[in-house]
């Protein structure tokens, strides 16, 4: 049986970064089931910051995240973890509104923003078919994260720390007795006073584990399509692209154009893949949004993103075990979003204030609780559509 003070389990973006910040108290145990980290919603993502994605509170995580990722500390990666991307949010007629307010709602929180019609947008992306728009939100502080840096920064810093990071190490059984948790795994047996639960897509299978009650916290499918961009154009300083609706995004990957028709298809925890049908939405949306045509698939995958039914955070002490902490509900700002998150759920670990930069942005233990309502509640399990205007 080794000993730790915290047993973190799950390996993707929101384990090693709560693994890391804990790193700075105590000894932590990090378990991952996967042969490596980041195997999966972490490495599947579109890896763009944007202070504009995102229900309320998440984007909020996502202003207060910045700082690390543009200054992280001395020694923790070899290259910059955020490169400029800029993003663009298009609106047609009628979503003006709506529009307005999630710039009101960043200049609130000091982010630049630029208001266009949707023809002048086409100097940041002339392929955008402009007589589909009337409007347009241009965000030029948007960012490319380098995930693979970030994590493996995390990871680095995690066991210079005197952490450790355990690769095949599915958490197979949990239990709490006399104020300790013991872990048992392929790679052996662990205890701590304290868990983190950051399993992604599995974290409501590793509370059954704990023998908790059901929490609302369930994984939905994504998928993503890469192609050829049109020949000769010169793709990469385009921006992250979105319609308003959210019915597609789209960004340079690479030298290749990455397309999501935004899907949320309820999911088992698993191995996600792409969905056909989805591929072709993504396809004809394309066609239908920009001038761009799309003739070969070079590349397509599919991740899962997990949420809450109001698809907040879900950090904290669970309602029933103070000692089981949650940092879960990531659904599609995990990554840009993992450096707060890890500080708001080590704050709960460690039994401390809520750092004061989110207290400052409106994080109370309330308002991410797993213990709210909708989170305990297993009726309430129809999604809403977690944009600003809901909650801000
Ligand atoms: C197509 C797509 C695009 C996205 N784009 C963006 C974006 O641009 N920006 C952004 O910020 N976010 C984006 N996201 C969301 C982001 O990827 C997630 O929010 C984030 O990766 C979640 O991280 P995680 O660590 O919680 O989950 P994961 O990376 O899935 O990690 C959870 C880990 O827990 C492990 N695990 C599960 N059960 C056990 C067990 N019993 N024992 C041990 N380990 C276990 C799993 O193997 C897994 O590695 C996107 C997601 C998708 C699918």
């Amino acid at each position: 049986m080794e000993t730790a003070d915290f047993i973190v389990i799950g390996g993707g973006i929101a384990g090693a970064s709560v693994g890391y910040e804990l790193s700075l108290h105590g000894k932590v145990v990090v378990l991952e089931m996967e042969a490596s980290a980041g195997y999966h919603s972490t490495g599947r993502s579109a890896a763009v910051m944007s202070e504009n994605y995102g229900p309320a509170l998440w984007s909020r995580l996502v202003t207060a995240s910045r700082a690390f990722l543009e200054t992280p500390p001395d020694g923790f990666a070899d290259v910059p973890l955020v490169t400029p991307r800029g993003a663009l949010f298009l609106a047609r007629d009628g979503e003006q509104a709506r529009l307005l307010d999630q710039a009101e709602e960043m200049l609130r929180r000091g982010a630049a923003i630029e208001m266009t019609t949707a023809r002048e947008a086409l100097r940041f992306c002339p392929v955008v078919r402009d007589s589909e728009f009337v409007s347009a939100l241009y965000e030029p502080d948007c960012k490319d994260i380098d995930t693979n840096a970030l994590l493996t920064g995390y990871l680095r810093a995690l066991r210079k720390n005197g952490g450790t990071f355990i690769p095949d190490a599915r958490v197979q059984s949990l239990q709490h007795s006399q104020g300790t948790w013991q872990a048992s795994s392929p790679r052996g047996n662990f205890e701590a006073p304290v868990v983190v639960n950051a399993a992604g897509g599995w974290v409501q299978e590793i509370a059954e584990l704990a023998g908790l009650s059901f929490r609302n916290v369930v994984p939905f499918r994504r998928t993503a399509v890469v192609f050829d961009p049109p020949a000769g154009s010169a793709i990469q300083g385009w921006p992250m692209t979105f319609d308003v609706a959210e019915t597609f995004y789209f960004k340079p990957e690479a030298g290749r154009i990455m397309v999501s028709p935004v899907d949320m298809a309820p999911s088992a925890p698993c191995d996600a893949q792409a969905d056909e049908l989805e591929v072709a939405v993504a396809i004809d949306r394309i066609h239908r949004c920009t001038t761009m045509e799309v003739r070969t698939v070079s590349h397509k995958w599919g991740g899962l993103r997990t949420f809450a039914p109001d698809h907040e955070p879900v950090i904290g002490r669970d309602p029933e075990q103070p000692s089981f902490i949650w940092l879960a509900g990531q659904g599609g700002n995990g990554v840009m979003a993992g450096a707060a998150a890890a500080r708001l759920a080590a704050s709960f670990a460690l039994d401390a204030a809520i750092p004061a930069d989110l207290v400052g942005l409106g994080m109370t233990a309330e308002n991410v609780s797993p213990g709210r309502v909708c989170v305990v509640d297993p009726d309430a399990a129809a999604p809403v559509v977690g944009k600003l205007e809901d909650f801000a």
